[in-house]
C-alpha cells in the first residue's frame, strides 16, 4: 500500500511517521497517582503488544508519579495534559517521551513558549490532539472535517512560530465519515505524522466495529502513522483490535493468523472451540516466524484453504484431516485434532530452526 509521506518523529525510540510501521498505542484507565496499579496496567499492555502508552495527568500529584511510572515500564510514556502548562513542564522534567496538549487550551503565548522550549531541549515531541467535542465553535463553526483540520493546523502554527516542529496531530470524532474526511484533509494540508482514532467509540463490541471501520478507512487511503482504538473496557482489548486492523490491511505481520470458516450445516466438527483453543495456545506460545493456520469445517472449501496454510485441519464425521505445508499429512480423530495440530506446528518450528 502506498503511504503518505510524513515527517518522522521520535517518541522514546519509537518512530512515528517517515514510513515507519504504524504503531499501536493505548491509554491507561487507572488513577495515574496510583503508581502500582498504573504500572501493572502498562505491563499488561506491553505484553499484548502496545508500543506507546499515554497516561492522564490531571494534577500535580499525577505529574509527580510520572518519574516512578517511567522507571518501571519498557515502552515510551506520553503525558496527557489539558489547560495547565505547569503540568506539561513537570511531565517533561519527569522524563516523559511525548506530551499531548492543545496549545489553544494552554492559554497565553508565553506559557506555550515555555512548554515548547522545554520540549525542544529534551527532544520531547508534542501531540496536538483536536477532538470534535472541544473544538472552538465560535472560531471554527460546528465540528466538521474541515473545522477539525483547520483547528489542528492553527494549533500547529502556534508551535511552528516558536520554532517547534516535532509535532504529531490527531483529529478525533465519534462520527466516522467526519473523522475520515478530517484526516484526508489534514494529509493534504501538512506532512506532520498523524495519530488516528475514533474517539469515544463505545463499549467493546460496538467500539471495535466503529473503530475498525473508521481507522481502517483512513489507513486504507495510506494515511496514518500511529493509532489508538478507544474502547470502554479493558485497554488490552484496544491493543488487540488495533493490531488486528493493521494485520487486516497487511500493514503489520502477525505472529500467526487463523483462517477459520463460519461453519454451516455441513460442518462435521466443533470448529468454534477448536479455533479458540488453537488461538489461545498460540497466543500463549507464539511461533517464532509468521504462521498461517487453517481450521475448516468440511471438505467443501476446507482442503483448499488448509493446503494454502502452513498447517491446517478440515473436519469430517468425527474425524479430521491434517494438512502440513500444503499436503495431506494424516487423518486424525476429532478429540485429537488440537493436540495433533499443535504437534505439527512444533515440528514445523523445529524444522525451521535446524
Ligand atoms: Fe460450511 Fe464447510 Fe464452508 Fe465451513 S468449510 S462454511 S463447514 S461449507
Amino acid at each position: 500500500m502506498l503511504r503518505q509521506n510524513t515527517r518522522p518523529v521520535n517518541v522514546g525510540g519509537v518512530t512515528i511517521g517517515g514510513g515507519a510501521p504504524v504503531s499501536v498505542q493505548s491509554m491507561t484507565k487507572t488513577d495515574t497517582r496510583n503508581v502500582v496499579e498504573t504500572v501493572a496496567q502498562v505491563r499488561g499492555l506491553e505484553a499484548a503488544g502496545c508500543e506507546i502508552v499515554r497516561v492522564a495527568v490531571p494534577d500535580a500529584e499525577a505529574a509527580g508519579a510520572l518519574k516512578r511510572i517511567k522507571e518501571r515500564i519498557h515502552i515510551p510514556l506520553v503525558a496527557d495534559i489539558h489547560f495547565d502548562y505547569r503540568l506539561a513542564l513537570r511531565a517533561i522534567d519527569a522524563g516523559v517521551d511525548k506530551v499531548r496538549i492543545n496549545p489553544g487550551n494552554i492559554g497565553a503565548r508565553e506559557k506555550v513558549k515555555m512548554v515548547a522550549r522545554a520540549a525542544a531541549e529534551r527532544g520531547v515531541p508534542i501531540r496536538i490532539g483536536v477532538n470534535a467535542g472541544s473544538i472552538d465553535k465560535a472560531k471554527y463553526g460546528p465540528p466538521s472535517a474541515e473545522s477539525l483540520a483547520l483547528s489542528a493546523l492553527d494549533q500547529s502554527r502556534v508551535l511552528e512560530d516558536l520554532g517547534f516542529r516535532d509535532i504529531v496531530i490527531s483529529l478525533k470524532a465519534f462520527d466516522v465519515p467526519m473523522t475520515v474526511g478530517a484526516y484526508r484533509r489534514m494529509s493534504e494540508l501538512t506532512d506532520y505524522p498523524l495519530h488516528i482514532g475514533i474517539t469515544e467509540a463505545g463499549p467493546a463490541w460496538e467500539g471495535t466495529i466503529r473503530s475498525s471501520v473508521g481507522i481502517g478507512a483512513v489507513l486504507a487511503e495510506g494515511i496514518g502513522d500511529t493509532l489508538r482504538v478507544s474502547l470502554t473496557g479493558d485497554p488490552v482489548q484496544e491493543i488487540r483490535v488495533g493490531l488486528e486492523i493493521l494485520y487486516s490491511l497487511n500493514l503489520r505481520k502477525p505472529a500467526f493468523s487463523i483462517i477459520s470458516c463460519p461453519t454451516c450445516g455441513r460442518c462435521g466438527i466443533d470448529i468454534s472451540s477448536i479455533a479458540q483453543e488453537v488461538r489461545d495456545r498460540l497466543r500463549e506460545c507464539p511461533p517464532a516466524r509468521p504462521l498461517k493456520v487453517a481450521v475448516m469445517g468440511c471438505a467443501v472449501n476446507g482442503p483448499g484453504e488448509a493446503e494454502m496454510a502452513d498447517v491446517g485441519i478440515t473436519g469430517g464425521a468425527g474425524v479430521g484431516m491434517l494438512f502440513a505445508k500444503g499436503k495431506l499429512a494424516r487423518k486424525v480423530r476429532e478429540e485429537d485434532l488440537v493436540h495433533e495440530l499443535m504437534k505439527e506446528i512444533e515440528r514445523i518450528e523445529n524444522d525451521q530452526e535446524s
